[in-house]
């Protein structure tokens, strides 16, 4: 074997190389099932006798699709660090640029070099830069060059026999919804993985790896405080959690003090809140119009909860003392088995448009702003989850086992289908907004009037406030 030092720098400066990343599944935290996965794969590239002599099957490319900051490159690296093999890494818009010929060529280079240290892993990141689909919308130019250099790819991993020279292709994209389809075909990206935005359990383990090297006063008061932030991050991603507790040291350091707490916690929290939202959180200092905006959009999200009550999460109460991306209703955490139906998934796609819905039906479409931003992206993920998760919908199970074979032109069935649930739940909320528009209004004045507003008489403007009957809207 090479020493990897003879990778000329010259020769290829888009490919960082790492004999060994040092990075273990322990690094990794939350969705422990992604690596119980990846586990067999780690198996198999050790060159396990266990597998060498059942002549298992070992994916030539595994695709981990999800949210930028949820851990992707560090799972692929963690792959290389458990199984010991050295670590290829360029970036799919490297390959991307005007000169002909150097996509294909680039693509050639990266894989030459990790065939010479296999066993090894090529992780290609951001690959939709690349691999997006043929003969769409060129934007952005060089649609041509793009398309040599992802043929080459799929030149390459069909080239490969799986026996002799085992190079692991691991690709990351937060746009699986754009990829080739090509690209997905058994023998090249076989195995999809989603990598998603962590749980409450997910966020206090994440919180917990990177607690690892820093000073609480007890381990018990580190377990409350981490279970507390844990409980405030709803949607953020590993990244940002890393970010808030290194904040916190920072913070902890320059106030002098042994020990993070929970000021220093909270305060860098805030912190990471305002840098991805711009968030304003002195309601003194909101301007009436957005008030108004924010009033209405936790009344529609009001409204919807009542109509399409979620039987896991009840809400208790709203304000509009603040402004962040995402609604600020708050909701009881009942403990105790969640068994969703696939009528539950469909309510919750229903409920999260109603920012949006009502945004666009009150303001008009040319003057939305951001504030439904994050609760549109919810829907769409929502809906993105059924279909491939769950096996509730036309081809959800078939996509998880053997996805590309069962499921030709996967990338635009999902949309399509995906396109269809958003149809009808947009359409669907905007309905249930109109049959209760005096309700939608009482909330909004009370929230204008008061700032904040109880379950309690949320419940009860629903209940008692005239309705206006719609047209049925079926799926
Ligand atoms: P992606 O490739 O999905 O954009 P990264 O792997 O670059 O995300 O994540 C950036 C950093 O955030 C990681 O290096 C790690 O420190 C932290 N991180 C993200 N997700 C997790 C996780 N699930 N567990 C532990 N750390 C995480």
């Amino acid at each position: 074997r090479r020493a990897l030092g003879s990778l000329g720098k010259s020769r290829a400066k888009f490919i960082s190389a790492e004999e060994t990343t040092g990075v273990t599944f322990n690094d990794f935290a939350g969705q422990e099932y992604i690596k119980r996965e990846l586990q067999e794969i780690v198996r198999i590239l050790k060159n396990d006798e266990e597998f060498q002599n059942k002549g298992i099957y070992c994916p030539k490319g595994v695709l981990l699709h999800g949210p930028p900051g949820t851990g992707k490159t560090l799972l692929a690296k963690a792959i290389a660090g458990e199984a010991g093999v050295p670590f290829f890494a360029a970036n799919g818009t490297d390959f991307v640029e005007m000169f002909v010929g150097v996509a294909a060529s680039r693509v050639k280079d990266l894989f030459a070099s990790a065939r010479s240290f296999a066993p090894s892993i090529i992780f290609i990141d951001e690959i939709d830069a690349i691999g997006s689909k043929r003969g769409g919308p060129d934007i952005g130019g060089g649609g041509a060059e793009r398309e040599q250099g992802l043929l080459q790819i799929l030149t390459e991993m069909d080239g490969f026999k799986v026996s002799t020279s085992q190079v692991l292709v691991i690709g990351a994209t937060n746009r699986l919804d754009i990829l080739d389809p090509a690209l997905l075909r058994k023998g090249r990206f076989d195995k999809i993985i989603r990598v998603g935005l962590p749980s409450k359990d997910g966020r206090f383990a994440i919180l917990k790896v990177h607690a690892r090297n820093k000073f609480f006063r007890s381990e018990e008061e580190k377990e409350v405080l981490l279970q507390e932030i844990a409980e405030f991050t709803e949607d953020f991603t590993g990244a940002e959690l890393q970010n808030i507790l290194n904040e916190a040291g920072i913070l902890t350091a320059r106030k002098d003090l042994d020990y993070i707490g929970r000021d220093e916690l909270l305060e860098a929290l805030k912190r990471q809140k305002g840098t991805f939202e711009t968030g304003q959180e002195d309601s003194t200092d909101i301007p009436e119009d957005l008030k108004l905006r924010l009033a209405y959009r936790e009344a529609s999200v009001a409204v919807l909860a009542c109509y399409f009550p979620d039987p896991y999460r009840p809400f208790t109460e709203t304000d509009i003392k603040s402004i962040h991306s995402q609604p600020n209703m708050c909701y009881a955490e009942i403990s105790g088995r969640v068994f969703s139906k696939k009528l539950d998934y469909l309510n919750a796609i229903v409920r999260a448009c109603a920012p949006r819905v009502i945004e666009e039906e009150m303001f008009g479409i040319d003057n939305m702003c951001w504030i439904s931003a994050k609760a549109t992206l919810e829907a769409s993920r929502l809906a993105e989850f059924l279909i491939l998760q769950t096996g509730m919908t036309a081809f959800g199970k078939a996509y998880y086992r053997n996805q590309s074979d069962l499921v030709p032109n996967l990338a635009a069935k999902l949309e399509a289908l995906r396109e269809e649930y958003m149809r009808f739940a947009v359409e669907k909320c905007a309905s249930v907004l109109r049959e209760y528009h005096s309700a939608v209004e009482t909330i909004t004045d009370i929230l204008l009037e008061k700032e904040e507003i109880k379950a309690e008489e949320i419940w009860d403007i629903f209940k008692r406030s005239p309705r206006i009957p719609q047209p049925v809207v079926n799926p």
